[in-house]
């Protein structure tokens, strides 16, 4: 799960499989309705340098002294990175990863999952953890997938309620499970840095569908889970 974390998403989406374009086909909802955006447009790296540097100049910085030469090229790759959720298809990311549940009617919890974004308020960092859990219905979804999905909403601007729902969305639409509960906690760089006097509180948002929303006792199952620490393995 943790080396999972770190990989791109594959944002450009190029089907040579013929599964894969049926897969894709049978989830064009799920991915119409959770696109984040248009593709880039053209010269886009060209445009994000030349928006750096300016930025720079209005900061009163001089932008060809030399640790600010490359400092808009690097901007631009970082944003695009940053921002590379917007255009990321889900439909290719859970390719091949949905699987019949046969008798599997439990709980699956995926805990304590990094995440990075951007708050869209103020283009600050927030990052924290985030635990997704389901309830399968007649299918199960790879469990590396789970930090795929959360690294796809993590990275477009955000607000963390939106964010927590998305992930919610997306597990509903793309495996249709009993429910879904995700539950996550943020540490936003906009409170800590701009002098707002908060600066070591932290933000909880949860988003519940299905069974999660409607019984209290199976809410009461994931949020007893998330408490539990004494089995996690190897220590983490
Ligand atoms: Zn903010």
């Amino acid at each position: 799960m943790k080396s999972d974390f770190k990989k791109p998403i594959a944002t450009r989406p190029s089907f040579a499989a013929e599964d894969a374009a049926a897969q894709h086909r049978s989830l064009g909802a799920a991915a119409l309705s959770l696109a984040g955006g248009l593709p880039l447009q053209e010269g886009y790296e060209d445009r994000m340098e030349a928006l750096s540097r300016a930025m720079l100049e209005e900061l009163g910085e001089e932008p060809s002294r030399e640790g600010l030469v490359q400092t808009p090229k690097r901007v631009a790759k970082a944003m695009r990175f940053l921002t590379s959720g917007y255009d990321a298809d889900i439909a290719e990311i859970v390719n091949g990863a949905v699987f019949d549940a046969e008798d599997y009617r439990e709980l699956v919890l995926v805990r304590d999952v990094e995440f990075y974004s951007l708050c869209e308020h103020h283009l600050l960092p927030f990052f924290g953890k985030v635990s997704v859990a389901y309830l399968p219905g007649e299918k199960i979804i790879g469990l590396s997938k789970i930090p795929r999905l959360v690294d796809v909403f993590a990275r477009r601007l955000q607000v963390q309620e939106r964010f927590t729902k998305q992930i919610a969305d997306s597990l509903e639409e793309i495996i249709s499970p009993r429910g879904v509960a995700v539950l996550a906690t943020g540490f936003h760089l906009c409170m800590a840095m701009r002098g707002v006097e908060k600066q070591a509180s932290q933000t909880t948002t949860t988003a519940f569908t299905g069974d999660f929303q409607r019984d209290e006792r199976r809410r009461k199952e994931f949020l007893g889970l998330l408490k539990t620490r004494q089995q996690e393995p190897l220590g983490f």
